[in-house]
């Protein structure tokens, strides 16, 4: 299903680095990754701690803006291939420039830069969305939400949380939440990936977000779910990530099914593609599979993911017409 047009809206940046372009950069820095990947040159992890681990010493080969620059053209570059249009992208000033506000504007500038060239090239569209780190903590989310406060406009469009969901609560991060929506940015949340139900609902009930990363595991609460289609929130749903991490052996055993079934308004992205040996284009094959879904299944997740897209209206009617075109 590469030629279909695709909205995704959980991709981290680091995390989908083609491992040939970390690589190539650990050799230009002379930087020994070797410890990081397969023989058959893919990333090298045993389980979701260990994945943590491997993206951080990965990311470490990303140290200036122009590296930035370099992996936001390789990774849309990828995205494009597997017909996506439009996307957005987790950042983090934690990894560009240590949370200094002016260092992470040149980050970002690069970034944009690289984006626009995209756009023009590829013909795909990126936003950004800026992620604090849970387990680095409160205070690093604070200096994270004021990089947020500072960059937030057309492009920075969302705020969130991301990382180890077994450390802290999100009302831990109430500050940082705080400051991104006075700042005008949208709200999403990583949840219910790691965590149970009760993660959903303290992410639900404490950071009102519209959309939630994952929040999967909604599933073992019917009740929560429920409240889920009820309230409209949106999943970014991953399912090739929670399969390559074990926390469902196969597409046919997740629930995105029995989610989408029950009224919630799922979606489908890569979260990390390279280390969990997806694309787009695979997710949507496995699916497809798993749960005999068809295009118009397909043509309902992308509309549903659009409708909650953070971007202006202007962008949203553009991506619209393309995706209608090629439904008719
Ligand atoms: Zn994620």
């Amino acid at each position: 299903m590469k030629s279909m047009p695709k909205i995704e809206l959980h991709l981290h940046l680091e995390g989908a680095a083609p491992p040939a372009f970390i690589r190539g950069l650990a050799q230009e820095k002379h930087m020994d990754l070797s410890g990081l990947f397969n023989p058959d040159g893919s990333y090298r992890f045993t389980d979701f701690w260990d994945f943590l681990k491997v993206y951080e010493a990965a990311t470490s080969t990303l140290q200036t803006p122009e590296d930035y620059r370099r992996l936001t053209l390789a990774v849309l570059e990828e995205s494009a291939a597997n017909g996506v249009v439009y996307s957005e992208t987790f950042l983090s000033p934690d990894f560009c420039g240590g949370r200094d506000v002016g260092a992470w504007k040149e980050y970002l500038h690069a970034i944009r830069d690289a984006a626009d060239q995209a756009e023009r090239q590829m013909g795909i569209t990126l936003r950004g969305i800026i992620t604090c780190i849970r387990h680095f903590g409160p205070d690093k989310a604070r200096e994270t939400a004021v990089c947020a406060a500072e960059t937030a406009g057309d492009w920075i469009t969302g705020f969130g949380i991301a990382g180890d969901e077994k450390v802290l609560q999100p009302k831990d991060f109430l500050w940082a939440f705080d400051c991104a929506r006075e700042a005008g940015l949208r709200i999403t949340a990583h949840a219910g990936e790691w965590g149970g139900p009760e993660s959903v609902r303290a992410a639900l009930h404490d950071l009102n977000p519209e959309r939630i990363g994952h929040g999967v595991r909604a599933i073992e609460d019917l009740a929560l779910v429920d409240e889920l289609a009820e309230r409209g929130t949106v999943l970014e749903v991953c399912p090739g990530s929670n399969v390559a991490l074990g926390i469902w052996p196969t597409f046919r055993a997740h629930p995105i099914g029995k989610l989408f079934d029950r009224g919630v308004k799922v979606t489908v992205s890569t979260d990390d593609p390279p280390f969990f040996h997806t694309t787009m284009a695979r997710e949507y094959d496995m699916l497809s599979d798993a749960f005999d879904w068809d295009d118009s299944v397909f043509a309902t997740l992308n509309r549903t993911a659009l409708d909650a897209a953070f971007c202006d209206t202007d962008t949203r009617s553009k991506i619209a017409k393309r995706l209608e075109a090629a439904n008719a």
